[in-house]
């Protein structure tokens, strides 16, 4: 049986780039969500994201085929649910990177789900790296880091808690919490 994995955090807490480094053992394979904003400079449809319309978006939910769903930041971010139900037949650990809303719909829906909660060093920190990051300017920045208070909020509701300081640290940490190191 196949193990979900949530991973969460506030936008520029490094989700993304933790994801990645996991994903290069061959046990972890990483849930491709569904949204309905547009691609960054340095995103493709299939990869990062499937990009699809609103309307598309719609019609996934009417249809059954969104394990959760949330909007965050004007934008809708869903997990599709066919292939979390293969990644669930095979071995290995499936990562879902998503907002504290759709985590908890899939800890309600699967009990056995291990979650997450990557936190920044500090707020200051938190701005610096998504500045850097050079993708969310003026006001989606802003409105991003509002957002990141609400999401502290629920980081209790997660198994476990880590600070996301040293990237190597951050990931041998995680491998450890899923028994890979
Ligand atoms: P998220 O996916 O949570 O929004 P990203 O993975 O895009 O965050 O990371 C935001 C920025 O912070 C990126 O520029 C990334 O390279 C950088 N970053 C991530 N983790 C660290 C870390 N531990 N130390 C320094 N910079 C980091
Ligand atoms: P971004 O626009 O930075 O790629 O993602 C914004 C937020 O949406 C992040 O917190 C990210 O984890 C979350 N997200 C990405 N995919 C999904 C998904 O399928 N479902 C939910 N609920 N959130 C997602």
């Amino acid at each position: 049986m196949g193990k979900l994995v949530i991973i969460s955090g506030p936008s520029g807490s490094g989700k993304t780039t933790v994801c990645k480094l996991l994903e290069k053992d061959p046990h972890v394979k990483k849930s491709i969500s569904v949204t309905t904003r547009l691609p960054r400079y340095n995103e493709k449809t299939g990869e990062a994201y499937h990009f699809v319309s609103t309307r598309e978006f719609e019609e996934m939910i009417r249809s059954g085929e969104l394990a959760e769903y949330a909007e965050y930041c004007g934008y809708f971010y869903g997990t599709p649910v066919k292939a979390l139900k293969e990644a669930l037949m095979k071995e290995g650990f499936f990562l879902l990177e998503i907002e504290v809303q759709g985590a908890l719909q899939i800890m309600e829906k699967f009990p056995e789900t291990i979650s997450i909660f990557l936190l920044p060093p500090d707020k200051k920190t938190l701005g610096r790296r998504l500045a850097q990051r050079k993708t969310n300017k003026g006001q989606d920045l802003e409105l991003r880091l509002k957002v990141a208070d609400k999401e502290l909020e629920y980081k209790d509701r997660y198994n476990h808690c880590v600070v996301n300081d040293d990237l190597a640290v951050t990931v041998s940490t995680i491998r450890k919490i899923l028994n890979l190191a």
